[in-house]
């Protein structure tokens, strides 16, 4: 019961736009103060109990994406973070496709995060749930991309919609030719594809024209907005999005 929500604002590069927001946990604790989340899910990998904080904090975002009636939230595109762990389990569809039925939210409003290294560890199982949860509406993204495989066999047989392009390769963007030839490589192969791309960890302005020259589709990072609590979420977005017009 100690478990928090933060809400951290994507934003569409060409209206200027929020249209969504990644789902991200936080733990006060009453005697050690603030867990941060790299902390708090060692712990739960190795008090093996992964599978069922995944499904908590599913269900807890779930639960307050329902909640939300103001015209600044109940629009909003809601990323959520799954382990391997979780997208090994065999009725992984099922228990999400459940989930959403049982809070009422509307399939195409959420989007799963997974990484490369999880799809791989279990390649057939999770192809074949993400497939099904995507036939139903569901959005995919991999997430951290380019920390791992980078596989691009898999990029063109996996059921995909976005690709997470890591931190890493933003923070450097001025600096670094390489990392801008991958971004600029990584947008077009993404968009012969049919993928959406979102760049992670955006802090300033630079790196934001670099990535709407590139043609990258979203953005999210402090440049924005920091992860926020929900109710501060509302009041973010009214005011962003007034600010960047219709
Ligand atoms: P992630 O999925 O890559 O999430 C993005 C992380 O980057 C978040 O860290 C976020 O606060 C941070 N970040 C966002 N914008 C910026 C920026 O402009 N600059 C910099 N330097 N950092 C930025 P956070 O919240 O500490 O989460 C760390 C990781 O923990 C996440 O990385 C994700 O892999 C994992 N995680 C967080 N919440 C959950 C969850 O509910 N479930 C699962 N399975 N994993 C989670
Ligand atoms: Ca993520
Ligand atoms: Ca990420």
């Amino acid at each position: 019961g100690q478990l928090d929500l933060a809400f951290q604002p994507q934003v569409e590069i060409a209206t200027g736009r929020i249209v969504g927001a990644e789902t991200l946990v936080r733990w006060e604790h009453p005697e050690h103060g603030v867990v941060t989340p790299d902390v708090l899910l060692t712990i739960a990998e190795n008090a093996e109990i992964m599978a069922q904080f995944d499904d908590r904090i599913l269900r807890m975002a779930l639960a307050e994406i329902a909640s939300w009636t103001d015209p600044e939230r109940s629009g909003l595109n809601i990323s959520v973070n799954i382990s391997a762990a979780k997208l090994h389990d065999e009725d992984f569809d099922i228990q999400v496709l459940n989930a959403l039925e049982q809070a009422g939210v509307a399939p195409s409003r959420l989007t799963l995060e997974v990484t490369e290294t999880a799809i791989i560890e279990s390649l057939e199982v999770a192809a074949r749930s993400l497939g099904r949860l995507r036939n139903h509406g569901v959005h995919i993204a991999i997430d951290d991309f380019g920390t791992g495989y980078s596989s691009l066999a898999y990029l063109k047989s996996l059921p995909l919609d976005y690709l997470k392009v890591d931190k890493k390769f933003i923070t450097d963007l001025a600096s670094r030719k390489r990392d801008r030839i991958v971004i600029h490589s990584l947008v077009e192969l993404a968009r012969s594809l049919g993928i959406g791309v979102i760049a992670e960890g955006v802090e300033t302005e630079a790196q934001l024209s670099f990535l709407r020259k590139e043609g990258c589709n979203w953005y999210q990072g402090y440049l924005c907005s920091q992860p926020l609590p929900a109710a501060q979420l509302e009041t973010f977005v009214a005011e962003w999005n007034s600010r960047a017009g219709p």
